[in-house]
């Protein structure tokens, strides 16, 4: 058996085991063999990460010059894509994902580091219209302190690039919690980042278990923002924590993203759209698109034309550049899927394909595209977040009860809707309760574009440059303007 490439944590600028010298293998979900060894952080070892994350937040990194800040912003974007080829290679072994995915996000992750880098000197203060005489009071807005980004292991490049970007260009410091599952690019990623010469303790990079690491990080006192996304047990975990030391909080969490396609909708785009919607990633993406309503007069045509087409997608090993779909990250996805479609058959739901384990391998958890018809959605598939490539297709009538339909869910994170009437198109975005609305297209983000959902999907907005501010806290300072002495 080839040797197990091992990975340190990167705190203060060093590479460190844990303390308790404590070890967990990280398995290649291709064939779920351990492939890396990584520390598991301690509660001890949080400590001395968020220590040092503080002792550079007193240094010099939150005074230093917006600009200069910004410099190293645009540094690590670069080294993401000087270095995409291996984080989309590390990444693929770590999580499944297919190659030809990992590595154009890592190149195209390094546009959130350079938005980010030209806001570093753009957020600006008030004058405030105060309501006293021969007062001038101001507004600034200043770092927060030190930030706990928490990611889960799917697009965790990207999930770090929306927290760590802002945080650093507005001054602040960050301790990284990589998930315990799939967190080998992350170190990678610290290598890079210490390649920048960034001061030490400004970036920190731990992986570890829900407990100790993830309890200590979110409780310790010396930690100002949480900004966490994964799912909603977890997060109501992070918010009972929050007590213990005030922090504040923002949400990004699961999702069960419904879809309409309208009577006069363009089939091509739409089954392109739906079919990356959902199928993309193995379906293990927070904003999948996995309700999809069709109007009843393209509803049997149209669910042909994505069936067929979903029967031609290849599953495969994820690094061949010819495969369209690779294997799911985890056991814990196959069982939630597997158990999820046989209480929806059970049910009444209709397979229309896939619907059982693909044997492309049986070492590897390959599952296919899975289409299901439901009468209606409130059959187990179509209700919960399943994180897997499993679409559930219902029929609607009119633009009123779709809108219905697509809003009776818990979650609000994304949503999506073909049409060729613009009207339509823009009546329907504002009616759906979702944080995100694509209309005619699906999947499609961008570092100017605000993400994240409302309802059980959170709250609390990355991306974008509102997401900028979240970083920094307001403060004001009050003048009284005395007269000149004569
Ligand atoms: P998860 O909630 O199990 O884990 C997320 C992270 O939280 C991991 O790093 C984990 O170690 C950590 N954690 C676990 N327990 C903790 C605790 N008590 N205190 C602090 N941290 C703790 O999520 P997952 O299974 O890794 O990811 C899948 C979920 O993430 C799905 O629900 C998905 O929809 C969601 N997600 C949301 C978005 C979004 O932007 N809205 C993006 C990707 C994934």
């Amino acid at each position: 058996m080839p040797e197990l490439k091992k990975y340190k944590m990167f705190i203060g600028g060093e590479w460190v085991d844990s303390d308790t010298k404590k070890t967990f293998e990280t398995l290649n979900p291709e064939d779920n063999k351990p492939w890396a060894i990584v520390p598991e952080a301690s509660a001890s070892d949080v400590d001395k990460a968020v220590q040092a994350a503080q002792k550079a937040f007193e240094g010099d990194w939150p005074k230093i010059l917006p600009r200069e800040r910004a410099k190293f912003l645009r540094a690590i974007g670069n080294k993401l894509r000087d270095n995409a080829e291996l984080l989309g290679k590390i990444e693929t072994i770590d999580t499944g994902k297919l190659y030809r995915e990992t590595n154009k996000q890592a190149n195209y992750i390094a546009e959130y580091y350079d938005y980010y880098a030209g806001m570093a000197d753009k957020v600006e203060g008030t004058v405030l219209p105060i309501d006293k005489p021969n007062i001038q009071a101001i507004t600034s807005r200043i770092p927060i302190g030190v930030i706990a980004a928490i990611v889960p292991w799917n697009s965790q490049m990207f999930l770090t690039a929306t927290k760590l970007a802002p945080a650093l260009a507005m001054g602040n410091t960050v301790v990284i919690k990589s998930s315990e599952l799939a967190p080998a690019v992350m170190f990678e990623f610290a290598k890079l980042i210490e390649e920048t010469g960034i001061p030490k303790g400004v970036v920190n990079v731990i992986t570890g278990f829900g407990d100790p690491c993830g309890k200590a990080l979110t409780t310790h006192n010396l930690v100002e923002k949480v900004a966490f996304t994964g799912g909603p047990e977890t997060a109501r975990h992070i918010i009972r924590n929050s007590a213990e030391n005030l922090s504040e909080v923002s949400l990004e969490l699961g999702g069960k993203s419904p879809v309409a396609v309208f009577d006069d909708a363009h089939q091509e785009n739409a089954v392109n759209g739906i079919t990356a919607g959902i199928f993309g990633a193995s379906g293990q993406s927070c904003i999948a698109g996995s309700r999809l309503y069709l109007q009843k007069g393209i509803y049997d045509e149209f669910l042909d034309k994505l069936t067929k087409r979903a029967e031609k997608i290849k599953i495969g090993a994820p690094m061949d550049p010819d495969t369209e779909m690779g294997p799911l990250s985890n056991y814990k996805q196959l069982e939630i899927i597997e158990k999820n479609i046989k209480k929806t058959t059970e049910q009444g739901g209709k397979i229309k394909c896939g619907g059982e384990r693909h044997p492309f391998s049986n070492e590897g958890y390959y599952f296919p595209p899975t289409i299901i018809e439901c009468d209606n959605h409130n059959l187990p598939t179509a209700e919960n977040e399943l994180f897997g490539p499993v679409l559930s297709v219902m029929k609607f009538d009119t633009e009123n009860e779709v809108i219905e339909k697509m809003n009776d869910n818990q979650y609000g994170l994304s949503s999506g809707v073909y049409t060729s009437d613009f009207s339509r198109g823009l009546r329907v975005s504002n009616a759906i309760r979702a944080g995100i609305t694509f209309v005619n297209t699906y999947r499609l983000i961008s570092p100017s574009a605000p993400f994240g959902g409302i309802k059980d999907s959170g709250y609390g907005k990355e991306a974008g440059m509102d997401s900028i501010k979240d970083y920094t806290r307001a403060v004001s300072y009050t003048h009284l303007t005395l007269p000149t002495k004569a």
